[in-house]
């Protein structure tokens, strides 16, 4: 039977506003930045008032604030939402989430959030745009289409700092739970962090990020070194920040445009794919030990994890503590000490002479196939 499993999937897309339209999306920036200094003062104030917490509700402030009669009024609601979150995350955890802040209107990002809701369609896709409350149809660039059985939840606009209009789609569609057929072997792969590479995989293959990213980042601290021996403030140092500034969109472009390739490429050509998920904080520090190869690999695993996922193919979480880099995928033998600079190492009860992210994403291949195709083993 259909299960109740619901995935979501965000699609983004760059925006062409009107003046019109663009001076709206401004003012409700501003208006969101306002609400939320708003609340977060009067719930300053009750607190120390009356010991109490309480946030008012937007409708409140638009008498004394008409403006905020003119934007989005969901927009207004979801910094409501929003503040209330990041109390609820304060008080559950102040070590890790701080007192929320007031946001100044340099530093903080340009952007609101607006909803859909059951009894009305607020937000949706038109031939060449996108409706949105109050701006009405925005003209869109809409490289890709959502299918037609997901639904839209929220739109999210933003403003880069170069001045760029994006709107985020974020879609909600079930996954059915299809009869599970295991992924052969063949058809599955073992993927691994790389230091010196993009990633590894079981098959042997490290690619490389594209040269003309390299170029782009070198072309960048090129241009950063210019901007340094410029008067700040001046008209050539305002013009070289915002070459920059478009530079970095570039750039950041480019290594998304990359990272999406080469996911869809692996979602496309396998059957499953198994990784090592966590350990994160260990992959940051081991990036920093290795070249500047700046990886964007958490971004790679969530990207091939929801294309498989459209595809109803398995993504499989390999146990963190699995020592995949250690152990010898010929024989299994495990070596207790394997320094992180050895990017090769010969195995001492076999021989095989071993790379060390292909061992590791073979291990992984082998652990996440054992994971799925029978019940974990009771003994270690
Ligand atoms: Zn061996």
């Amino acid at each position: 039977m259909a299960s109740k499993k619901v995935q979501n999937t965000m699609l983004k897309y760059r925006l062409y506003p009107t003046p019109e339209q663009a001076e709206l999306f401004d003012k409700t920036f501003d208006c969101c930045r306002y609400l939320w200094n708003q609340m977060l003062s009067d719930e300053r104030e009750f607190y120390f008032a009356a010991d109490q917490h309480f946030i008012p509700t937007p409708a409140r402030y638009k008498k004394e604030a008409p403006f905020l009669k003119e934007v989005d009024s969901q927009a207004l609601v979801t910094v409501h939402q929003n503040l209330r979150r990041a109390f609820q995350f304060f008080f559950d955890k102040p070590g890790t989430y701080g007192y929320p802040a007031f946001k100044r209107k340099k530093g903080s990002k340009n952007t609101y959030t607006t909803y859909n809701n059951p009894a009305e369609t607020r937000v949706y896709m038109t031939g060449g745009g996108i409706r949105l409350p109050k701006a009405g149809i925005v003209k869109a660039r809409l490289h890709r289409r959502p299918l037609h059985w997901w639904k839209l939840k929220s739109a999210t606009v933003t403003k880069t700092p170069s001045g760029k209009y994006f709107c985020s789609l974020l879609y909600a569609y079930p996954v059915g739970e299809r009869p599970q057929q295991l992924p052969a072997p063949e058809g599955t792969i073992g993927l691994n962090y790389s230091m010196g590479h993009f990633y590894a995989d079981s098959d042997g293959r490290m690619p490389d990020p594209p040269h003309w990213l390299a170029q782009s980042e070198a072309r960048l601290s090129e241009m950063q070194r210019r901007l340094s021996r410029m008067q700040r403030g001046s008209k050539n140092y305002e013009k070289q920040l915002q070459k920059i500034r478009l530079l970095h969109e570039h750039i950041a472009n480019q290594r998304m445009d990359f990272i999406h390739k080469e996911s869809r490429r692996i979602a496309d050509r396998c059957q499953a794919v198994c990784v090592r998920e966590g350990n994160l904080q260990q992959m940051a520090r081991r990036m920093k030990l290795g070249s500047v190869n700046d990886s964007g690999f958490g971004m790679f695993r969530s990207c091939v994890q929801y294309k498989l996922a459209r595809q109803g193919k398995p993504y499989i979480v390999v146990d963190p503590y699995f020592p995949s880099a250690k152990t010898c995928h010929q024989c299994g033998h495990v070596q207790e000490e394997l320094p992180l600079t050895q990017r090769v190492w010969t195995c001492p009860a076999c021989g095989a002479v071993l790379q060390r992210e292909v061992n590791a994403a073979k291990n992984l291949k082998r652990q996440g196939l054992g994971q799925i195709g029978k019940k974990p083993k009771t003994s270690g």
